[in-house]
């Protein structure tokens, strides 16, 4: 490294990252009579690998992670979906609360953007995405339609970065509770939109709406299927990196 940063070529700064830029050799006949474009291409190559170097670091980088953000959706007067007594942010911050010990189990760190029933507005849910290095975000939710014929859990992205995140907590969560596959989505909600630091998914873990879901789901057993589901899905892509 200091062999070449001492015998680099004479050229300006600007001509070569220009070079380095466009491949170009861009050089004089002096320059080549002297020799200095042997030092500039090896000095290009040098760079380049550096670069190459550094973009898989860098990859490598964004792609581990340590942390996982928890958002169990709604909470205080927000109750989200609800019939009857059963409200979703019941149902979601519970079934966080069921992934934040398995993923701590698997070694992970877990932070939760609430422990409690409190409402937490939403910027303030993508700031604690964005708050984190090594990060992952995971919203959680139950869903709801009117006549209550939706059935089956459903995993969303905003930016392609996340997509491969959401599949797998998908395909896991499909496996662990064999409910109905509504795929992977993109969608622009608010929380997944603005977390933009790491990547960033929305589960909807079944229907409140369906009193076939909305009996099930009102079980431990079943919303500690879900939350293996969702703790698998997140490991399971942690191993892929
Ligand atoms: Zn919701």
């Amino acid at each position: 490294m200091s062999r070449v940063a001492k015998d680099d070529c004479p050229s300006s700064q600007m001509r070569r990252i220009t070079n380095v830029l466009t491949h170009q050799p861009h050089l004089t006949p002096r320059d080549r009579q002297s020799g200095v474009g042997f030092f500039c291409s090896s000095a290009r190559r040098l760079i380049l690998s550096v670069l190459v170097l550094a973009f898989f670091l860098f990859q490598s980088a964004v792609s581990a992670f340590d942390t996982v953000v928890l958002d169990p959706g709604h909470g205080g007067h927000d109750r989200g979906a609800s019939i009857g007594y059963v409200f979703e942010k019941h149902l979601a911050l519970d079934t966080a609360r069921r992934v934040e010990q398995l993923l701590k189990q698997a070694g992970l760190k877990v932070i939760m953007t609430r422990s409690r029933d409190v409402f937490i507005p939403l910027p303030g849910r993508a700031e604690a995405g964005n708050r984190y290095r090594n990060a992952i975000f995971v919203s959680l939710h139950y869903n709801y339609n009117r006549g209550g014929s939706g059935s089956g859990v459903e995993t969303y992205y905003k930016h392609s970065s996340s997509y491969s995140l959401a599949a797998y907590i998908q395909a896991y969560l499909v496996q662990r509770t064999r409910m109905s596959n509504r795929g992977v989505k993109s969608a622009s909600f608010h929380v997944i939109r603005n977390t933009t630091r790491n990547p960033a998914v929305l589960v909807e873990c079944g229907f409140v709406s369906n009193p076939t879901e909305r009996s099930r789901m009102m079980t431990g057993e079943f919303r500690a299927r879900i939350a293996e589901g969702v703790a698998q899905g997140i490991v399971a892509y942690k191993k892929a990196r």
